[in-house]
This record gives C-alpha cells, sequence and structure tokens, in this order.
C-alpha cells in the first residue's frame, strides 16, 4: 500500500501519541445527521474520520446526530449505515460495535442541564425571539443581558423541569448558558442550549418536549463515548470555544476526566458541476429535476454507487485531494480521473456499439462466420480471450463513416481502408441513403489475408482501427450516457438560482449494440468498452441477458472542450 499522506490532523494525533496524551488511544466519529442522504462532501468526513482510525489502530464511531425531531428519519439513518458500509468502513472493534445515537443521550443530557443550573452557569430566559436577537448586539456593541439573567438556581431549575413537564408553550422560554454577554464570539454570549419543541422524534417518539441545541449536545456525545479528537468542518471554528466551555464546565464538576475530547477543524469539500447541500439536493429530488436521490447525476453516495463509482475510487479521490484548512473547489475531472485510475488495472474490456449504423462486407460470404478473438483485458493475458464471430453485416459507429471526410480523418468514407479491430482491413466501396439523405449503410470489401494476429496482417498499413459487432449476434441493451448535472462549474455561486445552471443534456439513452459475452453481466458488474469509457450494469434495472448500462465517465477528460 502507498504510504498515506500526512496532514495536519495526523501531526497533532502524531504529536499527542509522543506525548502520551491519550496513551496511545485515536478514537474519532462520524455524525451525520439523518436528514437526508450522504453526499460527496460526507464521504470526505468519512474517509478522514475511518481512515485515521484504521491508521492508528483506533476505531472511529458512527453516530447519528439526531437532536432535530422535525427532518430525522429512520429511512435516513439506514441509508447512511449503507453507505459508509459500501465505501468499506466499519464502526466495529474486536468484536464491539460503535454505532451510537445522541438521542439515547437525551436524559443525560438532560440531566447535565441541571448540573449547570445548580452551578448557576444556565438560566432559563423568557424573552421572545425577537427580543433576544435584539439584545445580542452587534460586532462593536456587545449585547444586553436578559432581563431574567439573574434568576435563582431554584427557580430555574423549576421551569426547567416544567419545561420539560410541557407546562410551556414552544417559544415561551428556552435555556441559555451563563457565558459572556460581551464576547466578541456571538457563540459565547449566552447560547441557547434548550428549546421547547413538541415535534415527534423518529426514535423517542413523544417522550421529549425540550430538545437539546446541537452545540450543546455534540461535545457532550464526543465526551461520553470517549472521543479524541473530534473532526469537523471550518465553519465550526467559531464554535470551538463554546465545545470547550461545556466540557470544561462539566469536568469541573466532576463529570468527564480530562483530557477532554478536541474539536480540530478542516476544509470542506466542494466539488465543480455538483451541488453539496441537503436541501438543494433534496428540491432536485423533490421538483423532479432528477429521477431521486439515487438518480446518477446526483453527488449523493447512492447516486454515485448508481453511476458506477467504486469505493476504491472514491477513497482514492479522498486520499489525493487531501485535507487542509483552506477552503477550496476540487475539480469534478479529480473524481473522474480517480474512477479511471481504479478501474483501468481491473475492468474486463468488450465492445458495444452506442450509434449504430450498418456496415455491409459484399464480398464476405452470406452464412459465414469468422472467429475472431480479443483479450478480456490487453495487460492481463492469463485473464484469457472474448470470442465473437465477424459475419457479412456488422454494426459499426455512425460517427466512424463520413462522406464528407473532413482533413486528418482515418476512418471509413470510399476509397479509404480501415482496419476491423481483431478482424480484417476492410475498404468502403460506398454507402446507401434514404430519401431525406441520411446514410442508411455502408459498404466495403475485405481482404481475406489481412486477419489481426496472421503474418499478412502485416502488409496492410491503415491509420484507422474502428470497433463493430456482428449484426446477427449482437446484442441490443438500453445505455445511459450521463454528463454532468450542471453547466456552470460553480452552480450556486454569486447566489445565483442554480437550476438555472442545470445542463439539459445530462442525460441521454441510447440503443446500443454490444457484444454478445456482454449480455451476461451481473448488475453493478463495471466494464470498459473499448473507446468509450467505463460503464455499470444499472443496479437495479440490468439483469443478466437484459442488460442496461449506465456510462460512468469516458476514457478521457473531454468536457469543456
Ligand atoms: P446540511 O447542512 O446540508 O444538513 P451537514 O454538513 O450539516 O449538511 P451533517 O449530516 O451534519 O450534514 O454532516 C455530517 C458530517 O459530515 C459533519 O461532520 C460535517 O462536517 C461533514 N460534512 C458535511 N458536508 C461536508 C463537506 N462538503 N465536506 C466535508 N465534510 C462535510
Ligand atoms: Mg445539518
Ligand atoms: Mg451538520
Amino acid at each position: 500500500d502507498a504510504p498515506v499522506a500526512s496532514n495536519f490532523i495526523r501531526n497533532v494525533i502524531d504529536e499527542d501519541n509522543r506525548n502520551r496524551k491519550w496513551a496511545g488511544r485515536v478514537e474519532t466519529r462520524f455524525p451525520p445527521e439523518p436528514n437526508g442522504y450522504l453526499h460527496v462532501g460526507h464521504a470526505k468526513s468519512i474517509c478522514l474520520n475511518f481512515g485515521v482510525a484504521r491508521d492508528y489502530d483506533g476505531v472511529c464511531h458512527l453516530r447519528f446526530d439526531d437532536t432535530n425531531p422535525e427532518k430525522e428519519s429512520m429511512e435516513y439513518a439506514d441509508s447512511i449505515i449503507e453507505a459508509v458500509t459500501w465505501l468499506g468502513y466499519s464502526w466495529e472493534k474486536s468484536g464491539q460495535s460503535h454505532l451510537y445515537f445522541a438521542s439515547d443521550y437525551y436524559e443525560q443530557l438532560y440531566h447535565f442541564a441541571e448540573i449547570l443550573i445548580e452551578r448557576g452557569k444556565a438560566y432559563v430566559d423568557s424573552q421572545s425571539a425577537d427580543e433576544m436577537r435584539a439584545n445580542r448586539g452587534s460586532l462593536t456593541e456587545p449585547g444586553r443581558p436578559s432581563p431574567y439573567r439573574d434568576r435563582t438556581p431554584a427557580e430555574n431549575l423549576d421551569l426547567f423541569r416544567r419545561m420539560r413537564a410541557g407546562e410551556f408553550a414552544e417559544g415561551e422560554h428556552v435555556l441559555r448558558a451563563k457565558i459572556d454577554m460581551a464576547s466578541p464570539n456571538f457563540n459565547m454570549r449566552d447560547p441557547v442550549i434548550y428549546r421547547i419543541r413538541f415535534a415527534h422524534h423518529y426514535r423517542t417518539g413523544d417522550t421529549w418536549c425540550v430538545y437539546p441545541m446541537y452545540d450543546y449536545a455534540h461535545c457532550i456525545s464526543d465526551a461520553i463515548e470517549g472521543i479524541t479528537h473530534s473532526l469537523c468542518t471550518l465553519e465550526f471554528e467559531d464554535h470551538r470555544p463554546l465545545y470547550d466551555w461545556v466540557l470544561d464546565q462539566l469536568a469541573q464538576a466532576g463529570h468527564f476526566k480530562r483530557p477532554l475530547p478536541q474539536q480540530i477543524e478542516f476544509a470542506r469539500l466542494n466539488v465543480t458541476y455538483a451541488i453539496t447541500s441537503k436541501r438543494k439536493l433534496l428540491q432536485l429530488v423533490t421538483e423532479k429535476h432528477v429521477e431521486g436521490w439515487d438518480d446518477p447525476r446526483m453527488p449523493t453516495i447512492v447516486g454515485l454507487r448508481r453511476r458506477g463509482f467504486t469505493p476504491g475510487s472514491i477513497q482514492l479521490f479522498c486520499d489525493r485531494i487531501g485535507v487542509s484548512k483552506a477552503d477550496s473547489w476540487i475539480d469534478m475531472g479529480v473524481l473522474e480521473q480517480s474512477l479511471r485510475d481504479d478501474l483501468d488495472a481491473v475492468a474486463p474490456r468488450a465492445i458495444a456499439v452506442l450509434d449504430p449504423l450498418k456496415l455491409i462486407i459484399d464480398n464476405f460470404p452470406d452464412d459465414a462466420e469468422e472467429a475472431c478473438t480479443a483479450p478480456v483485458h490487453p495487460h492481463h493475458p492469463e485473464r484469457g480471450s472474448r470470442a465473437f464471430p465477424l459475419t457479412r453485416e456488422l454494426w459499426i459507429e455512425r460517427e466512424d463513416f463520413n462522406e464528407h471526410p473532413p482533413k486528418g480523418y482515418f476512418r471509413l468514407f470510399p476509397g479509404n481502408k480501415v482496419r476491423l479491430r481483431y478482424g480484417f482491413v476492410v475498404e468502403c466501396t460506398g454507402f446507401d441513403k434514404d430519401e431525406h439523405g441520411k446514410v442508411t449503410a455502408v459498404h466495403c470489401n475485405y481482404f481475406a489475408d489481412s486477419k489481426s494476429g496472421t503474418e499478412g496482417s502485416n502488409n496492410y498499413k491503415v491509420k484507422g482501427n474502428i470497433h463493430w459487432v456482428s449484426a446477427k449476434h449482437a446484442y441490443a441493451a438500453e445505455v445511459r450516457v450521463y454528463d454532468r448535472l450542471f453547466n456552470e462549474p460553480q452552480p450556486d455561486a454569486g447566489g445565483r438560482d442554480f437550476l438555472t445552471a442545470l445542463n439539459p443534456n445530462s442525460k441521454r439513452v441510447a440503443q446500443a449494440y454490444l457484444e454478445p459475452g456482454a449480455a451476461q453481466m451481473n448488475a453493478e458488474d463495471r466494464v470498459q468498452f473499448e473507446r468509450h469509457g467505463y460503464f455499470v450494469a444499472d443496479r437495479y434495472d440490468s439483469q443478466p441477458g437484459k442488460p442496461v448500462f449506465n456510462r460512468i465517465v469516458s476514457l478521457k477528460d473531454s468536457w469543456g472542450r
């Protein structure tokens, strides 16, 4: 295995290990909220968290950060479990599962809130949301203390218990941490840590009507689980003082032992021609701009999977982009190249004609069949060969014939010779047209001594080398040729409505002809169709004998040219 590139996060862990800060223990967590399907941005966080745990002989927890009752569901949680597993990661170590739900900590979180209240570190505020906002202050002005800020612990405890008991309406009271209304960091100006919500939670049902805020629940969940390094994206940098404050208060109260988990921030992943916001992805689905969360054009993990991306290609991509402290856009081409690099050495080769045009070899006997062979993989002779017959009538690619060849065109035109891959050299003799002027068939003659792999073939020097399938033996198949979902590298840049950047030609369905062997592929098998690119037998619609293919990527990056 190639050595893993170091990064500033691994440097922190190395340093901690040198100092024996955690006695060599490394525990990370991936904390998705089950409110949508994971996307390629989450893949970066998954590869980072699980990758670090793997390389340091630690463990990465899968924790559902499910403290917003309204938008969460078990369907989403299940899809996340499936996606992480598919990417090749596990939250098990030494036979123990580390799958957790923040909602399992509700009782503990509530208990800790009472402790903060008792210690004078939290209070019930009864201002309206508008009043709270107005009293928040500004960059130049400190916030104004709430008139309720000096309630006694006994008063606060009573109110908080009655909040829990359902005696108040939503918005009537909140619980706030009592920190510093003059802090230059807004997150420290007495942040709300509990609010009233009469909402049904997908796991706890109607048990609760007070729910903890993210900043309060997250750090405590980390401490409960014994997380050592809590890796998150840069937008949480300003929240770190609050993360540390909450844990420090509870450590002072004797509830957590030091050292306390350390939050470390890294840059989010943005990929050009893609959207990585769950809200906008949901909009694409609900407004039917795509066919679902797993539409092969979606940058969701299920979409990438259905498109044909391999777990290995996504891991390779995450290794290549690395981890940094500065936000940036990564070119979609880097993801596509990772797929090519992952598949080139392993994908079997086959022939598919995507835009078929008939080629008739007029001097080839009517019922004759010439057996042709090609390697399953050009660099792995041990994988054997494929066999397919050449007959008088073939399908070739429409673009491999040109009635008016431009300069430098070496394929079929009257008078020119090309090689039919793995077969004979043929010379174009003419073509047929229908009443609209469309070419319906191309005619040629073949040279019987020119077969590939025979001595005589050396006597023919031709520049064109085209692929074909025997019309009599070919398998008809649906091939979905996908392109990028957006025409703009940054679809939602500068406040633009990202829907205006949709590429109207992102999906094209072709009726293709395949070499006979390719018809027997299983769903999710991948193949390189020679000259075209990498394809996958669709996860849901393809069956052996009745294949349906998705184009994953073309052989070369030709986008934008
Ligand atoms: P949204 O705000 O759209 O709901 P989210 O980022 O809040 O998305 P979470 O489910 O909270 O989604 O994310 C789980 C983890 O994945 C978090 O730790 C988050 O930092 C990380 N993550 C999310 N998006 C990206 C991204 N684009 N690049 C890297 N990490 C990401
Ligand atoms: Mg979120
Ligand atoms: Mg989040």
